[in-house]
């Protein structure tokens, strides 16, 4: 409980300033996006790999920024009655184009369908976009990823992604959701920060485990809420 609270005051400062520098970089940044394309149309000599280097870059840059745009405060909130199974399905074959490069399946079991829930539609679709492409980057040779939704305790739907990957070490399963904790050289260790934060939101939680050489899975737990009690809870 300490260890969540404690997150969130990280994550509630970390919001208001990204609001202000997101959006002070993304200006310039499409300045530089449109110059760099003429430079490279207008240069003679091969310089293709400095170009290469400097749009890889700066596409680096944007993801950055467009995490933490999610993280800004004022975002504009719908919460709808959905279901979620219907949000996921639409997140899945989404990512469909990347699995199929990638030589992995996606395993779907929805004990129970439609399951409706209060609920930011996109925001979810950001949270399952995230731990799924994690998923799919740990698992460079393909395989199968599992998903499934349950009822859990009358009162939460519990929504699992299961990867056949390295896993994580125990000591490490705490660091996840820190602003830029990565592993991965490319990394930007935004992706499970905004995560955990919408799902903080609503009054949901999410739970790892993990076992090295196996693989690792993320359930997310999150509230069957009337709009009355979403309120009520968010107060
Ligand atoms: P990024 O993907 O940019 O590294 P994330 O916040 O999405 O940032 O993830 C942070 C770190 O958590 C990853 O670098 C990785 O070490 C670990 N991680 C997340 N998901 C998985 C997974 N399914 N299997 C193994 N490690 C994972
Ligand atoms: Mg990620």
């Amino acid at each position: 409980m300490e260890e969540q609270l404690r997150k969130s005051d990280t994550l509630s400062v970390v919001g208001e300033l990204a609001a202000g520098i997101a959006h002070e970089i993304r200006n310039p940044m499409t300045a530089l996006k449109g110059f760099i394309q003429l430079l490279q149309s207008s240069v003679k000599e091969d310089f293709s790999t400095y170009f290469n280097v400097i749009t890889s870059e700066l596409q680096r840059i944007e993801s950055i920024i467009t995490e933490f745009l999610v993280l800004a405060k004022p975002q504009a909130m719908n919460y709808q009655k959905r279901n979620i199974n219907g949000v996921m399905q639409d997140t899945l074959d989404l990512l469909s184009a990347q699995a199929l490069m990638q030589n992995i399946q996606f395993e779907t079991s929805f004990k129970e369908n439609p399951f409706i829930i209060y609920c930011e539609g996109n925001q979810l679709k950001q949270v399952f976009i995230n731990i799924i492409k994690n998923a799919i980057e740990v698992m460079p040779n393909g395989g199968v990823i599992y998903i499934s939704s349950e009822r859990h305790e009358e009162k939460f739907v519990k929504i699992s992604i299961k990867d056949q990957g390295a896993g994580i070490p125990e000591k490490k399963i705490k660091k996840l959701g820190e602003p830029f904790y990565t592993t991965k050289e490319r990394g930007t260790g935004l992706g499970l920060m905004v995560s955990y934060k919408i799902i903080e939101e609503h009054n949901g939680y999410i739970d790892v485990e993990s076992e090295i050489g196996i693989g690792t899975i993320f359930h997310i737990y999150l509230p069957v809420n009337k709009e009355e009690e979403i309120v009520f809870l968010r107060k």
